[in-house]
């Protein structure tokens, strides 16, 4: 059996080398290494893919959030609410832009934000939600988007970790997670769903002037060449990285798929065991994409169980070991009434197992085998 992996981009990689491969090389026979028309070209398809007005491609998935942030004209002090429990980017870029985090707590079944709980931190200083869709499945955005409207809120998806999943709203209607919000960013990092071979990432949007100053702030707030109209960055998808996100965007329904499929070959195996909740899908099968494929232990047997599978050679990831209100970077910065139950709660029980596109079925037997033998 070949080596279990978290990822296996080689594996991914060698059935899309000769493609991958000449793409590569035609931009590096064009030098046109930056903002060449391959760039223009996987935007394009990116905006048919997702079905949204504009694509906006950056450097990753961290700038991406920024720059959202960047386009809503907020003052320093205004508040921005967002899940306690994420990557670091999501609450990172509100502190640097000198804006308040309010964080609320999760969901425990789907381990994003509970929007039920969002309505009581909305104070006159509120500004934007930022829902992530973390593990690959969207929040409630039904619900979320309501309470924006009712306060006139815009919201920001960080879709990081779940492009290519659908929201089913209550009159069974679907859209792309990321599609949504007032805007929505991504990431390309490699181990992402659609990942490239550096960094990537980028902005979706379906307001035109949203979608105009954002393509001004990802380029030093230049309008005009030479004209800097705002404070900008610079934050480029280059376009080695673009020719290959093309190459695999082709993909990216067949490896969500891919996904899925081991997804539920784990489901089934894990059925029995008690002490094991399985990933819980709130709507239809192609609403989880899967970026991670998360259990939650019972019984505080979470560590125990780490130890077993580290002797197994079984790779796993703890996603994540604290929430926000706990990292001695942050704690101190935003409002709350440190009043976190569930993060609390689900932060000591959550085991991410290995998930990406190349798993066979001997090694999630492997992996299955080695969970259901530590526990029966
Ligand atoms: C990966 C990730 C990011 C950041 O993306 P980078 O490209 O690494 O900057 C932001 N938010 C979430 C939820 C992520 O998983």
């Amino acid at each position: 059996m070949k080596k279990i992996n978290m990822v296996d981009l080689n594996g991914q990689y060698r059935k899309i080398r000769w493609q991958v491969n000449r793409e590569i090389k035609k931009v590096i026979n064009s030098s046109s290494f930056i903002n060449g028309p391959i760039v223009k070209d996987f935007q394009n398809n990116l905006q048919e893919y997702l079905n949204v007005r504009h694509v906006i491609p950056c450097a990753n998935g961290t700038d991406a959030l920024q720059i959202a942030l960047m386009a809503l004209n907020l003052k320093r002090g205004d508040e921005i609410i967002t899940t306690n429990f994420s990557f670091a980017s999501t609450i990172e870029v509100i502190l640097l832009l000198g804006l308040k985090p309010v964080v609320v707590d999760i969901d425990p079944k789907t381990f994003n934000i509970n929007p039920s709980l969002i309505q009581d931190k909305i104070t006159e200083r509120t500004k934007a939600i930022i829902p992530v869709h973390l593990f690959g499945q969207s929040c409630r955005m039904e619900e979320i988007l309501e309470i924006a409207n009712k306060n006139n809120l815009q919201v920001i998806e960080d879709n990081a970790q779940a492009l290519g999943s659908t929201y089913k709203f209550s009159n069974s209607q679907k859209q792309m997670s990321g599609t949504i919000g007032d805007i929505a960013t991504t990431s390309f990092f490699p181990s992402k769903n659609l990942g490239c071979y550096g960094d990537g990432g980028a902005i979706f949007t379906n307001s035109d002037s949203l979608a105009y100053k954002m393509r001004g702030i990802v380029n030093h707030g230049m309008y005009e060449r030479y004209y800097h109209d705002e404070i900008g960055v610079n934050s480029r998808l280059d376009s080695i990285q673009a020719a290959i996100l093309n190459v695999k965007l082709k993909y990216l329904d067949k490896y969500n798929k891919r996904r899925q499929e081991a997804a539920s070959l784990y489901n089934n195996s894990f059925d029995r065991i008690d002490e094991i909740e399985v990933p819980f899908v709130e709507s239809d099968i192609d609403s989880h994409v899967y970026h991670q494929y998360t259990l939650k232990i019972q019984n505080g047997k979470r560590d125990e169980l780490a130890d077993h599978l580290q002797k197994n050679n079984v790779p796993f990831g703890i996603y994540y070991p604290l929430g926000f209100h706990e990292q001695k970077a942050y704690k101190q910065e935003f409002i709350s009434d440190n009043d976190f139950p569930e993060t609390n709660k689900v932060k000591d029980q959550v085991i991410s197992l290995p998930m990406h596109t190349e798993l066979t079925k001997k090694q999630i037997n492997f992996i299955t085998n080695t969970i259901t033998s530590f526990f029966e």
